[in-house]
């Protein structure tokens, strides 16, 4: 039997919103001082399956804090976080590790490939994992990069490759764990804005076919494209709205 990544998330989930954060907080320690910071102040928010959600707000309002907190990279202080209605608050490290390649697709500013390795053995990485076979990794890993349509690139090695092209070949490294979660920080941060408006195109088509998406930026044009925008001031939602502001 053949089954879509939709059909298999929505079966996971029984009703479930991707991701449920009650009453947040990170409080960072500062080195060397009594000093802590409160980097989210008791942070509520429902992420709904097919979101397509923009965080915004000026520089140390705790967007990033709040990305790793959602993309299981830290763990919160104090409050509760469900990903698809499983309590991830207090897990270890290995088992946020585990939740990550299972459950969640990562696109950074910066890209993150590997140089060393061809388009296809980078999309294949996070397959290679999950201990997925060789031929199944390979079949699914050239399914993503048709979708990027990079085909004719895919055993061309990065640094051979456009911001743009290597932007895509992260997004479908990204897509490959059918992940429940989509999380971009500042996705067109490094592009040209011809080249952003093209990746940011590839993600209106991800969320039209029903994938959920969260993303960080401070661009107004890249939040108008989200179907939700919310803004973060000291490390609360101070804005919450279907469109940009
Ligand atoms: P943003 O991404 O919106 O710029 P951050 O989440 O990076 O904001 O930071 C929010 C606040 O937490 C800032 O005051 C920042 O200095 C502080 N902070 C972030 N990471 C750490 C850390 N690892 N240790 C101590 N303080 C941190
Ligand atoms: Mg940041």
């Amino acid at each position: 039997m053949t089954v879509t990544a939709q059909t298999t998330t929505s079966v996971g989930l029984k009703g479930q919103p991707i991701a449920h954060l009650t009453e947040l907080w990170k409080i960072y320690a500062k080195p060397g001082s009594d000093v802590a910071v409160e980097a989210l102040r008791g942070v509520d928010l429902v992420v709904q399956p097919g979101e397509y959600m923009a965080i915004t707000g000026p520089s140390g309002s705790g967007k990033s804090t709040l990305m790793n907190i959602i993309g299981c990279l830290d763990r919160p202080s104090k409050g509760r976080y469900l990903l698809g209605g499983q309590d991830v608050s207090l897990l270890d490290d290995n088992a946020l590790s585990e939740i990550r390649g299972r459950r969640l697709g990562f696109v950074f500013q910066s890209f993150n490939l590997i140089a060393q390795l061809t388009v296809l053995e980078n999309v294949e990485v996070p397959l290679f994992y999950l201990g997925i076979h060789r031929h199944e990794r390979h079949r699914r890993a050239m399914r993503m990069i048709d979708m990027v349509e990079l085909t004719d690139r895919s055993h061309h090695r990065p640094p051979e490759l456009s911001g743009g092209e290597q932007q895509r070949v992260a997004i479908a490294r990204a897509l490959v764990n059918e992940p429940l979660l989509i999380l971009a920080d500042e996705p067109t941060g490094n592009l040209d804005t011809k080249t952003g408006q093209m990746i940011l195109g590839i993600f209106d088509r991800m969320n039209a076919q029903g994938r959920t998406i969260i993303l960080v930026t401070h661009e107004r044009e890249v939040a108008q494209h989200c179907k939700r925008t919310i803004a973060l001031r000291d490390g609360l939602i101070v804005s919450d709205a279907p469109q940009p502001h």
